[in-house]
């Protein structure tokens, strides 16, 4: 193999549009191992069960179950735009919603997967004999972990990786290939004694450095969980409705990072802070054809308006009442429960309001829903 090779591999990274290219031993330290088990085990995993298949987690802690006779991991970082706007900025905009930054544009999953599986046919040509395989985030491999080991960067207090040059607006992808790569050194840790992700988290999902339980994580409650979310988390949400970026735009190693010159998931201006008014409105078909090719779709209608529901609740915006009273009809359950939370929020001592929830729960026929405006009756009467 030649000598020069992984800066060969570097270059050919770069020209497929991964910034950050760095090479890893294949294999998990027991400290990572250890750290995947605990989480699941305290049930932070929340409903994503996925994540504690027996099979899976022991596919995550060995490369080699993925890809035999692995040797190296080759760690790739992908970055996108960081979010325009301030976490201040986008606070203020209540009537609006904010959706998460890699989420702005294209869904990243198969525009990276090209990326990675063109670089891969590269190396076909440069390591010979060797064999090649690409991961995306949906694949049991920790990848965080590489991005450590391989110096790609370290593991942030919020548990996701940062990177000196870049901060952490880029997604990971990985090659695992049997070639015995020479490895790069770790990057170091360097959150210093800073805390501001920790500080600033709206539902303290942070319960300690580098463990986000994502029971709390506004990210997976918005994205990965369909349920009706916990009501006392819904105040806490504001107005995020798909995602979060709070803990990362606090973050002080992303203060100066800059938009990148050819980002493929090309953000698009109406995710940027759009009206909940606008969003509210989409039926299915308006709602997959406002989100074509983008990863909000993945979510569904029922999740996502759900999410619409709570930010208008913390709007604090009563003129969204008749929208919300409208929405008392909705074909969803789970949006009709949410749209009673949030009316009750904003209109708390309106005897119209309170009229028109006592008939949607009497008319009411899914058990979740009708629980959950109990609740929200129950709870009405005792403040007025
Ligand atoms: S994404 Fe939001 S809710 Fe989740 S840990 Fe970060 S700040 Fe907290
Ligand atoms: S906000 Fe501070 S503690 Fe959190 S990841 Fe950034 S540097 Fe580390």
């Amino acid at each position: 193999m030649r000598e020069n090779m992984v800066e060969i591999i570097r270059e050919k990274a770069l020209a497929h549009g991964f910034e950050m290219c760095r090479i890893a031993r294949a294999g998990v330290s027991e400290e990572h191992r250890s750290a995947l088990s605990d989480w699941v085990q305290n049930g932070m995993h929340g409903d994503m069960a996925w994540m504690a298949e027996k099979e899976r987690l022991a596919r995550r802690k060995s490369p080699e179950s993925m890809l035999g006779g692995v040797k190296s991991v080759i760690s790739l970082g992908m970055r996108y735009s960081p979010p325009p706007y301030a976490l201040s900025e986008a606070n203020a905009a209540r009537s609006r919603g904010v959706i998460s930054a890699y989420a702005h544009g294209d869904d990243y999953h198969e525009l990276m997967k090209k990326r990675l599986k063109a670089l891969a046919r590269d190396l076909d040509e440069l390591l010979g004999q060797h064999n090649q395989r690409v991961y995306v985030d949906t694949a049991p491999v920790l990848e965080h972990a590489f991005a450590e080991t391989s110096g790609l960067g370290w593991q942030g207090k919020h548990s996701l990786t940062l990177n000196r040059q870049f901060g952490s607006w880029f997604l990971l992808g990985e090659i695992f290939t049997t070639a015995d790569l020479t490895p790069d050194a770790a990057a170091g840790f360097h959150c210093g004694s800073c805390t501001a992700c920790m500080d600033v988290c709206p539902t303290k999902a942070i319960v300690a450095p580098f463990t986000v339980d994502a029971r709390l994580c506004i990210s997976y409650l918005t994205i990965e969980f369909k349920g009706f979310i916990p009501r006392h988390l819904r105040p806490l949400m504001g107005n995020r409705i798909y995602g979060c970026d709070d803990c990362q735009l606090v973050c002080p190693w992303n203060n100066d990072t800059e938009t990148p010159d050819d980002d493929i998931l090309k953000p698009r201006g109406e995710n940027i802070l759009p009206q909940l008014a606008m969003l509210l409105r989409l039926d299915d078909a308006g709602f997959r054809q406002r989100f074509r090719k983008s990863p909000v779709k993945r979510t569904g209608r029922a999740a996502f308006l759900r999410n619409v529901c709570i930010a208008m609740g913390n709007s604090g915006d009563a003129g969204f009442v008749p929208q919300l009273l409208q929405t008392l009809n909705d074909e969803a359950a789970l949006v009709r429960g949410h749209a009673a939370w949030a009316l009750s929020r904003l209109a708390s001592g309106s005897e119209s309001v309170a009229a028109a929830l006592q008939q949607a729960h009497a008319r009411e026929n899914d058990a979740d829903a009708l629980a959950d405006m109990h609740i929200t009756i129950e709870e009405k009467e005792e403040k007025s």
